[in-house]
């Protein structure tokens, strides 16, 4: 196997991914709608869905795209006509669910919280109690926008309390943070192929609970290539996808299946957290403070506060790193200046400390050091 040129990203996604996968791509030419390719998706769905939840009782609709059409799917898919739907927001990715619901005209409640502190549960169960009418509820497991990890273990035991679908947006944290989807109440789960999970972008995962796919059927579609049931019925009947599917880009999500069923979910997550822990004590030791507490940490993305003198330039400091061979990452979060390292795809602790070499000559250049 040839090497390919490593590139250190430091960016949440699409991550830096291993050799093994790159080359599962170069395939013989194949139609999607032969056999082989139906396997191949059935094994990526089934294997998908036993990551979070038993194929018995779970199901993973897959669709070309980018995470966030899968995230439009589930939300355009699931509420009924006379639905109303209580959305999260806590960040960046929250705020995008209301802007779908809005594009569909769903009948929406805003839940607006901190991006940087702990869900005020107390707050949000006094809405759920005056939410005459409310039938879904939809937030972020981990919202990249800050590196907050949401308690949806807590968020999904009021679901089951006051009778709530659940759905969540886990894409920056399926495959490395442990999810159980039974244990914690959730029908709908999205994730995506180029996260953590360390694949190629380009497909999206929606897993549901089977007794949930039945209970949507009866609602009419909002659209056509997004619809969850129709994606679900079509591809369980036939093991195809009713529209192209990103063919390559599957034999490549299925090399990155088998590395992380080999290296398995809570070991990923002890390699991310070394590379987050050497990423906080080398920030620290540089004088630069990060916003998320360590309590409410996804250890997977720190927003890190830029340092405050005239000379420092994000662009400037990107091309630098660049340069190097690491790709960091801008903010996004008002009311602050920061910029983001992400210690996901298949890096480890020593190549946060070569990042960390770099920052600090960086930091000297220009006289913060
Ligand atoms: C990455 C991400 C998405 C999807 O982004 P795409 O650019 O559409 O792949 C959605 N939600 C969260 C929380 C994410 O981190």
């Amino acid at each position: 196997m040839k090497n390919v040129q490593r590139n250190v990203l430091l960016n949440p996604g699409p991550a830096t991914t291993t050799d093994s996968v790159k080359w599962a791509q170069v395939v013989p030419d194949i139609c999607p709608r032969e056999k082989e390719f139906g396997d191949l998706m059935e094994f990526c769905a089934t294997e998908i869905t036993r990551f979070v939840g038993d194929p018995e009782h779970y199901a993973t609709v897959l669709f070309g795209g980018s995470g966030t059409a899968t995230v439009e799917a589930i939300l355009s898919s699931v509420i009924p006509e006379e639905g109303k739907i209580l959305i999260i927001d806590n960040g960046a990715y929250g705020k995008r669910m209301c802007q779908i619901t809005a594009v569909y005209k769903i009948n929406t409640v805003v839940f607006k919280s901190s991006s940087i502190q702990a869900l005020d549960m107390a707050a949000l169960e006094e809405v759920l109690n005056n939410g005459e009418g409310l039938t879904h509820l939809a937030m972020i497991h981990h919202e990249t926008t800050t590196g907050l990890l949401n308690d949806i273990t807590a968020v999904g035991k009021l679901c089951a309390q006051y009778k709530l679908s659940f759905i969540v947006d886990s894409m920056s944290g399926f495959a490395a943070i442990p999810v159980d989807m039974k244990a914690m109440n959730i029908d709908y789960l999205a994730a995506s192929s180029n996260k953590n999970i360390q694949g190629m972008a380009g497909i999206g995962f929606a897993i549901c609970a089977k007794t949930a796919l039945e209970n949507i059927k009866s609602i009419a579609p909002r659209n056509l290539y997004l619809n969850l049931y129709a994606q679900y019925v079509y591809f369980e009947k036939t093991h195809q996808t009713r529209f192209t599917p990103p063919v390559q880009t599957f034999y490549a999500l299925k090399q990155a299946i088998v590395e992380t069923k080999a290296e398995t979910i809570e070991k990923r997550f002890e390699r991310y957290s070394r590379s987050w822990e050497t990423l906080l004590e080398g920030v620290g030791a540089l004088g630069l403070e990060y916003l998320v507490d360590k309590e409410h940490h996804s250890r997977i993305i720190t927003s890190i506060i830029e340092p405050n003198t005239a000379k420092y330039d994000f662009d400037e400091m990107h091309d630098f790193f660049f340069e190097k061979g690491f790709t960091i990452y801008p903010g996004k979060i008002n009311n602050y200046n920061t910029f983001r390292i992400s210690n996901i795809g298949q890096i480890d602790h020593t190549d946060i400390t070569a990042f960390l070499e770099v920052l600090k000559t960086y930091l000297v250049e220009i006289d913060y050091l």
